[in-house]
């Protein structure tokens, strides 16, 4: 126990920081968004704990642009006044005993989407280097325009059989070893030797961005004198993960524009790491591309049976929209789907729908991913459980890796192998995604 002193009153509180923009005028072509920051109180029972009515909104950034570096201005009161609570305290009222106590709050980490991980934790989360987690060292996959987060086989034992493997993989054998443990000493060592920043745009900042490894500065909450102790300070959004790599796994299998992962720049990927080269592309006399078909791709007589089964889909009001209404009938898309659409198609339907398209191999590990999502959200976690799961994980994005190009690995794929650590160090996801918060 760090804190005995904090932790022995039950009635200090602990809190939680969610960070979101989201832009007031909808889709409207205007660049101008709105950051709430809002505090959520630990202290409650589970079922009151993410209502509304005991959300408390801290700050509203009013801004026309992310705000990066600058989120520290705003948020300079609301660290104040966190050390206050953190140090001496405030004068509160028991009534079940009837006595005044000083009841000291905590702040337990911050929960946001992608970008704004990067704005709050001061973690630049673009370029090779986008991983939090794996810090300085991404194992990143250079492609055709993108960085891609491959490479999954370092986390399995050395001995495995998998990392002999070359062909169905990157063309190489996998001799390297990575935990999925990030030390708090690294980051405190490499938050040492991060140099100071000058608010706004400078070029003097720009240059900094190369440093110890993607730090654009220390984060302001380091001023919180028990901060820099803490294993799990900023959450990878579950939901986020989900409706990405759910987006990424049907777009690419139903070849739907935009979100299909298998293009024509993927198949170049492929020459050039010199690996599958009966999916090369062949160009044709007249300056074409013949590109050959994916195993895993559905051919449109498929498309329109996943379809067709899709619009015969019903499911309970509360648990998810109607996604029979969604399909687009002339041109086979879905539209509109929530992000919790895209949690109920990974988990439940798509690995039921595909089921007949595709071989053997790829059903399973559509199944086993529904199943690794499932048993992450579910609402009761046990540590024992939690271990077990790095494993499938693991498993599952190396299988993968077999099955996709290394175009479909965008950091939110990856981000994944990270989500069983993180239930470990913080508990249940439903207290630690947006879904509450995006409302
Ligand atoms: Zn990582």
């Amino acid at each position: 126990m760090q804190h005995p002193q904090f932790s022995m009153e039950p009635r200090n509180v602990r809190l939680e920081l969610a960070v979101d923009g989201f832009n007031p005028f909808g889709n409207m072509s205007n660049s101008y968004s709105l950051w709430p920051v809002v505090l959520i109180p630990y202290k409650l029972p589970p079922s009151l704990v993410m209502k509304d009515p005991f959300l408390m909104l801290s700050l509203l950034i009013p801004r026309e642009s992310q705000p990066r570096i600058d989120i520290d201005v705003y948020m300079r009161r609301l660290v104040d006044e966190l050390n206050e609570f953190w140090k001496n305290g405030a004068l509160s009222y028991d009534a079940l005993t009837g006595e005044s106590f000083q009841m000291r709050a905590a702040l337990m980490w911050t929960i946001h989407d992608w970008p704004a991980f990067g704005d709050i934790s001061e973690w630049r989360t673009k370029g090779h280097y986008s991983c939090y987690t794996c810090n300085d060292e991404p194992y990143f996959q250079s492609l055709k325009g993108k960085t891609a987060y491959t490479n999954h086989r370092c986390y399995l034992p050395q001995n495995h059989h998998e990392r002999r493997k070359s062909k169905a993989y990157n063309g190489k054998h996998e001799k390297r070893k990575k935990s999925l443990e990030l030390p708090v000493e690294k980051i405190l060592e490499q938050l040492d030797r991060v140099t100071s920043v000058t608010y706004g745009k400078h070029l003097r900042n720009k240059k900094r961005l190369c440093q110890a490894p993607n730090w654009t500065k220390v984060s302001i909450l380091s001023e919180l004198p028990y901060w820099k102790k803490r294993k799990l300070r900023h959450n990878i959004d579950v939901m986020h993960v989900e409706k990405n790599f759910s987006e990424n796994t049907f777009g690419t299998m139903l070849g739907i524009d935009e979100k299909n992962k298998d293009t024509n720049k993927a198949r170049m990927d492929l020459e050039d790491m010199g690996i599958r080269k009966e999916l090369w592309l062949t160009r044709r006399p007249d300056g074409t591309f013949v590109k050959p078909r994916e195993i895993f791709s559905l051919t449109p007589e498929e498309r329109v049976g996943f379809f067709e089964l899709l619009k015969s889909v019903k499911s309970p009001d509360d648990y998810a929209a109607n996604i029979s209404r969604l399909v687009n009938e002339r041109n086979g898309k879905l539209g509109g789907l929530k992000s919790h659409d895209y949690h109920v198609l990974i988990q439940q339907i798509l690995p039921i729908e595909m089921r007949g398209d595709v071989n053997k191999e790829i059903s399973k590990t559509l199944f086993e991913l529904g199943s690794f999502f499932q048993d992450l959200c579910s609402r009761t976690l046990r540590r024992n459980e939690l271990e077990k799961l790095e494993e499938p994980i693991v498993r599952i994005l190396c299988k993968l890796e077999k099955i996709f190009p290394p175009a479909f690995f965008d950091v939110m794929v990856h981000l994944a192998v990270h989500l069983p650590r993180e239930a470990i160090l913080g508990g249940s996801v439903q207290y630690r995604w947006r879904y509450r918060i995006e409302k």
